[in-house]
């Protein structure tokens, strides 16, 4: 299982799973700040013993810069193999009060299925509003959970 929360900031795009949604504010952090793939990180670094995505990929270290995510989840999955495991299916949650994911939610689980090597329906994708409550209802912050099935 793996879980991410971002702040959201103006000048920023917003970047779900490998996938660039239309909105006025954007994630912040060190990397592309995708949180959805930050939280999959984890849960594919922790279902292999391997720490967390900190261990792989301080936000000290200047070559992750505005690094595009998707290289966090294929090292995970490399470190998975290595193991000789393979990804079964992985379920994912956002925590997002605006904008509705719905138009988004195929191309995000295509995209995420891409970058795990699997067929799209492997991948579940949830989004749930916060009903306006706390820094994610406020519009403050996005937070994703994910729980991955390694075989
Ligand atoms: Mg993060």
């Amino acid at each position: 299982m793996g879980f991410d929360i971002h702040r959201l900031g103006a000048g920023r795009s917003l970047i779900l799973g490998g996938v660039t949604i239309p909105h006025p504010k954007g994630l912040l952090g060190h990397s592309d700040a995708d949180v959805l793939l930050h939280a999959l990180t984890d849960a594919l670094l922790g279902a292999v013993g391997a720490g967390d995505i900190g261990t792989y990929f301080p936000d000290t270290d200047p070559q992750w810069k505005n690094a595009s995510s998707r290289f966090f989840v294929e090292k995970a999955v490399d470190l998975a193999a290595r193991k000789g495991l393979r990804i079964s299916n992985v379920d994912l949650v956002v925590m997002i009060e605006t904008p509705k994911l719905s138009p988004h939610r195929r191309g995000i689980q295509e995209s995420v299925a891409q970058v795990l090597g699997v067929k799209a329906d492997r991948v579940n994708l949830k989004a749930k509003t916060m009903e306006g409550l706390g820094p994610i209802g406020a519009e403050e912050a996005m937070a994703a959970m994910a729980v991955v099935l390694l075989e």
